[in-house]
């Protein structure tokens, strides 16, 4: 790990910044606001509980839902105070503000491993647009600085890159927290030299969103499988029939170069070989779906997930691998009647774990299917950030872990 961690730096007594991801779900029920899943607030619990030892005072800072700017009372994070003070077990001040002269009283209030969280950042617009006064603001108080939110790392806001460089700037330290470490372990130590054979498991709706992902790990993976839709769109760059599937025709020229590399570099490369097809009824509703036992869609259907004889190959090819990596349902596994490729991958990738391969889920669907089956405790690493763990797979520098202080 090249950044420093919280485990690296003196707290003791110092204001630190510490930036977490708690835009946790939340339902309004009796006129209060009630949180629905605080898996991400227990997921920052480590860190908290690093620094409270060392004897920092907490600033927390956090963003719940888009409001744009707007101060919408259900997109408070007040709930979330209260939340954490639970988990933690300890008291969790609340400050209204985010910056300004409230937060300076708070933080004067804060004793040594003291929690404050302040309200919701994206109140104030200036923290997507990452204006620089606005970082300047929210790191008045700060001695240091703390990252803990992969799930924002991606994007370039004043809570993430702003405030970083204005604390480096100032001289202070800004390092990640355990959570963020252990992402950067897995998405990048881990990877970085894998145990083989490596396998990808890719899918999802689209070739576009995961072709940059898809041509890195070309050059990294010994297979790679490809369902959800996107496998219709590499049908199409093959010549085969898709039916009423979805697909991008114009994503058929990157992904004929996709396969053109594959052959290239010796990537053992699968499309499903069979699917469970669909027909759309008068009223838009998918009905009589069945097993299409062809490489070809027939004209009349869509694909909606993968076929028996495609499950029972991947999941022969995942069970010999030493390193899987999963990013994408196999088909629309919402729906019961297409979830079967998708549940049969997953309890695969945990077979293959249990018998000593490194299983990393690259977040987003993958991690839903997962928790949907049950099996979210049986893989190595469920990655906690969709978007931004697939700018990281991409090879992109992230703007919220670039900034981070080097070893
Ligand atoms: P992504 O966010 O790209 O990983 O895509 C996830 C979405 O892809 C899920 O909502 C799935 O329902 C959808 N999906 C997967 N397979 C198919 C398919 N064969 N047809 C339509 N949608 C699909």
């Amino acid at each position: 790990m090249a950044k420093l961690t919280v485990h690296d730096i003196d707290l003791q007594g110092k204001c630190v910044l510490t930036r977490v991801d708690y835009n946790v779900p939340m339902a309004e029920r009796n006129g209060t606001m009630v949180i629905n899943d605080d898996t991400r607030i227990r997921a920052t619990l480590p860190t908290l509980k690093a620094m409270i030892n060392k004897g920092a005072k907490i600033i927390l800072v956090a963003h719940l839902g888009r409001p744009k700017g707007v101060r919408e009372p259900s997109m408070s994070l007040r709930p979330v105070a209260d939340k954490l003070a639970k988990l933690i077990g300890q008291p969790v001040a609340f400050c209204e503000q985010c910056v300004g002269d409230a937060v300076a009283e708070a933080v004067n209030g804060l004793e040594d491993s003291g929690l404050l969280l302040l309200e919701n950042v994206r109140y104030h617009t200036e923290e997507v647009d990452n204006d620089p006064a606005f970082a300047e603001q929210l790191a008045a108080m700060a001695d240091a600085y703390v990252n803990d939110a992969f799930g924002a790392a991606h994007r370039a806001h004043a809570s993430t890159a702003g405030v970083a460089k204005v604390i480096t700037n100032r001289g202070g330290l800004c390092a990640a927290g355990l959570l963020m470490e252990r992402e950067l372990q897995f998405l990048d130590d881990e990877l970085a030299d894998p145990d083989r054979p490596f396998v990808v498991i890719l899918g999802g709706a689209k070739v576009s969103d995961k072709i940059k992902v898809i041509d890195r790990l070309l050059e990294k993976a010994d297979t790679i499988l490809i369902g959800g839709a996107m496998a219709y769109t590499f049908m199409l760059a093959m010549a085969l029939t898709v039916g009423k599937s979805l697909v991008e025709p114009e994503a058929v020229e990157v992904a004929q170069a996709a396969l053109d590399k594959a052959s290239e570099l010796n990537v053992q490369f699968l499309i499903p070989n069979d699917h469970i097809v669909a027909t759309l009824g008068v009223t838009n509703q998918l009905e009589n779906h069945r097993v299409s036992d062809s490489n070809n869609i027939p004209d009349d259907a869509g694909g909606v997930d993968i076929g028996p004889k495609a499950t029972a190959e991947f999941s022969k090819v995942i069970a010999n691998a030493k390193t899987i990596l999963w990013n994408g349902p196999m088909g629309v596994f919402e729906d019961p009647r297409f979830a079967e490729g998708t549940f049969s991958v997953a309890n695969a990738v945990c077979e293959a774990t249990r018998n000593g391969a490194q299983s990393i889920i690259g977040g987003g669907d993958s991690v839903k299917a997962l928790n949907m089956a049950g099996l979210g405790d049986q893989v190595t690493f469920m990655s906690t950030g969709g978007g931004a763990s697939l700018e990281f797979l991409e090879g992109n520098e992230l703007p919220g872990i670039a900034m981070l202080t080097d070893k």
